[in-house]
């Protein structure tokens, strides 16, 4: 099955997990069964049947723009350790082609109450955007430098600018390939 080539109602259906090895799908139901059954240790996607890592989901939005769709590849998913118990946040890691390196964050956060009665809810609602405290962002800093995403030597950088100890153009303004 090609998933980019379904209409939009498929896209519907949770999370839809494409593998470039097997060319296998399988599907995970809810974020929750996402990140516990398909996520490494690392955040990146896992294919169920033959192990293999580079596993996407591809999604597509209608943006504001008449007409116009963000497409992007969700990469891997990092759960952000939360100092409330119920409260999840965490990051897709995207990006823009299958085969492409992870050039983007995108926030979420859910509230599993299932085990006391509730239920499995996204913060798409009334506040929006996840909050994080500055050590969780910290955390997720940590997991970006594991996995490529920074390197060191990018926050080495950044610390040097923060300071004052070197100029902001040392930054690197995209990621490296
Ligand atoms: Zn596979």
């Amino acid at each position: 099955m090609n998933l980019r080539a379904r209409p939009t109602q498929e896209m519907n259906v949770p999370y839809p997990i494409s593998c470039p090895e097997c060319k296998q799908d399988s599907w995970a139901s809810d974020i929750v069964d996402l990140i516990t059954r398909f996520s490494t240790s690392d955040g990146t996607l896992r294919c169920p049947h033959c192990g293999a890592g580079g596993a996407s989901i591809y999604r597509e939005s209608a943006l504001q723009e008449k007409g116009e769709q963000w497409r992007r590849w969700i990469k891997g998913v990092i759960r952000i350790d939360s100092d409330a118990p119920t409260y999840c946040p965490y990051v897709f890691l995207t990006a823009q082609e299958e085969g492409a390196p992870v050039d983007g964050l995108h926030f979420n956060y859910y509230k599993d109450t299932r085990s006391s009665g509730g239920r499995l809810k996204h913060g798409h609602g009334p506040g929006g955007a996840p909050v994080l405290t500055p050590r969780e962002l910290m955390r997720l800093v940590e997991r970006l430098i594991r996995i490529g995403v920074f390197s060191t030597k990018d926050v080495e950088r950044l610390a040097l600018v923060a300071s004052g100890r070197r100029d902001r153009k040392q930054l690197p303004s995209k990621r490296r390939a």
